[in-house]
């Protein structure tokens, strides 16, 4: 069987269905990721399904190729990621296989694999890849057993998250696997709850169930106007990553809401640590530091941010693509639900409006990220350059990814793309005349190495 190298990613496994993402493609993955699981020491696997139309498909093509590995399967059905990573802490084993496409277009579909607590990244993932060509497969005859969590999951939280008063919600799902839960979550705690787009439909026949993207986020903006809501909470189509409204109708970029989430934490526990990756504001860091926190700057990636919290014990992780991580009171997976109902329980006990919170929190002027198209095979080699050559007098350098240039009053970031054939920038400062010193700087620095290229800013 051809298995095409190319879906083996940085973070997951994705692919288009029906092309590079076939039943059979799927059950011989199956089959890797239970003898990887086997290797490690597990016997049984968690699997679990998003809303795709090729959802349960693939999810049955996955049980029969972990089961064809001589590993057990817990079959869950269909639900987001993170109760799928909750049901690892609270079942019997810490491992589980997520069939999902995340937020991307309904063509796609993909797999997540966590096995013993940890996200699979990278050598990791490509090994499944070299399993397979290689025929390095266990044999052998395991069992499909099904099990139920939702219910678990919402009985957790409302247990211990108590709303100091009723609040009016918008909760925009985007016909993501979130409709099977969000809403039923957010009356049980007490929310007078408004729903868009809860009906889960593999279709996306509303908008991409995407909240990085402005766009989508325009018809969440309208309800809150529209009902007087006193927040606005959207959710990508697995559930990981969560956006946000205010009650004025303005989005909360996640490198601002967490400034609240660390203000938060940090008054409970003092001096713990806060990991974010390089995309995010400088006000994060200066907030975390005037709480009383140890500020770590991460790579950008999910599984990167859950690394760094392991290593420095953090409470508390994020990154500006929308994924939160609670290790306080929580199990430190990144789940776009909890962390609506954290804010909530943040909002409830103040005084002021979600607006009114956030006018007194410190912001710049900054774009959103920008895109330099550049070959997948030449990307890399252009950043080490760029990396060796480029000259930033006066200013701080942070090389964990890409590179960061940090300015008393702004900073530009420039990192390659994990996943697209793209350079990322990204700037912030004070002022358009500092936002335009620092892009200026970049620019020269750019074109020093290449006067073709096609600049976005
Ligand atoms: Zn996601």
């Amino acid at each position: 069987m051809n298995i095409d190298p190319t879906i083996f990613r940085a973070y997951d496994i994705r692919g288009i269905v029906d092309k590079t993402l076939t039943p059979e493609v799927v059950e011989k993955i199956g089959q890797a990721i239970g003898t990887e699981a086997r290797a490690r020491g597990e016997s049984t696997l968690l699997i679990a399904r998003d809303g795709r139309i090729s959802g349960p498909l693939f999810l049955a093509a996955l049980s029969k190729g972990i089961i064809k590995s001589g590993c057990h399967v817990i079959n869950l059905g269909a639900m987001p990621s993170p109760v799928l990573y909750f049901a690892t802490y609270m079942l019997k084993t810490h491992s589980g296989v997520m069939v999902t496409g995340s937020h991307n277009p309904p063509e796609y579909n993909g797999i997540k694999v966590v096995l013993k607590g940890v996200t699979l990244v990278e050598d990791e993932i490509k090994a499944l890849y070299d399993r397979i060509v290689n025929n390095e497969l266990d044999i052998g005859v395991g069992e499909e057993s099904h099990s139920e969590i939702i219910d678990q999951y919402i009985k957790n939280i409302v247990n211990h998250i108590k709303l100091k008063k009723k609040l009016r919600i918008v909760i925009d799902c985007g016909n993501g696997i979130g409709g099977a839960v969000a809403p039923q979550l957010f009356k049980a705690l007490g929310c007078d709850v408004t729903e868009l787009f809860s009906e889960v439909d593999g279709h996306f026949p509303n908008h991409p169930a995407d909240p990085s993207i402005e766009a989508n986020m325009q018809d969440l903006i309208n309800k809150v106007k529209k009902v007087g809501a006193d927040i606005g909470l959207a959710f990508d189509g697995d559930v990981d990553r969560l956006g946000v409204v205010t009650n004025k109708g303005d989005i909360i970029w996640p490198d601002r809401y967490l400034i609240l989430f660390a203000e938060d934490m940090l008054s409970r526990n003092p001096g713990a640590t806060v990991v974010y990756d390089v995309k995010c504001t400088r006000h994060l860091r200066e907030e975390i530091l005037r709480h009383g926190g140890k500020p770590v700057m991460s790579r950008t990636g999910h599984s990167f941010i859950k690394a760094k919290m392991q290593e420095t014990g953090a409470l508390l992780g994020g990154e500006m693509s929308g994924h939160v991580f609670f290790k306080e009171r929580w199990y430190g997976f990144d789940d776009g639900i909890y962390a609506g109902v954290r804010l909530l329980e943040i909002l409830a006990k103040r005084t002021e409006t979600l607006a009114e919170i956030f006018d007194a929190i410190p912001t710049s002027i900054n774009t959103p990220e920008l895109k330099l198209p550049i070959d997948d095979d030449k990307k890399f080699a252009f950043m080490d350059r760029f990396m060796k050559d480029a000259k930033f007098a006066g200013g701080t350098l942070t090389t964990l990814d890409g590179l960061r240039v940090d300015y008393p009053d702004g900073w530009g970031l420039i990192r390659s793309s994990n996943t697209t054939p793209y350079l990322i920038l990204r700037f912030e400062a004070k002022d358009e005349i500092e936002l335009k010193r620092i892009q200026d700087l970049f620019r020269q620095e750019l074109i020093k190495l290449d006067d073709g290229l096609e600049l976005p800013f």
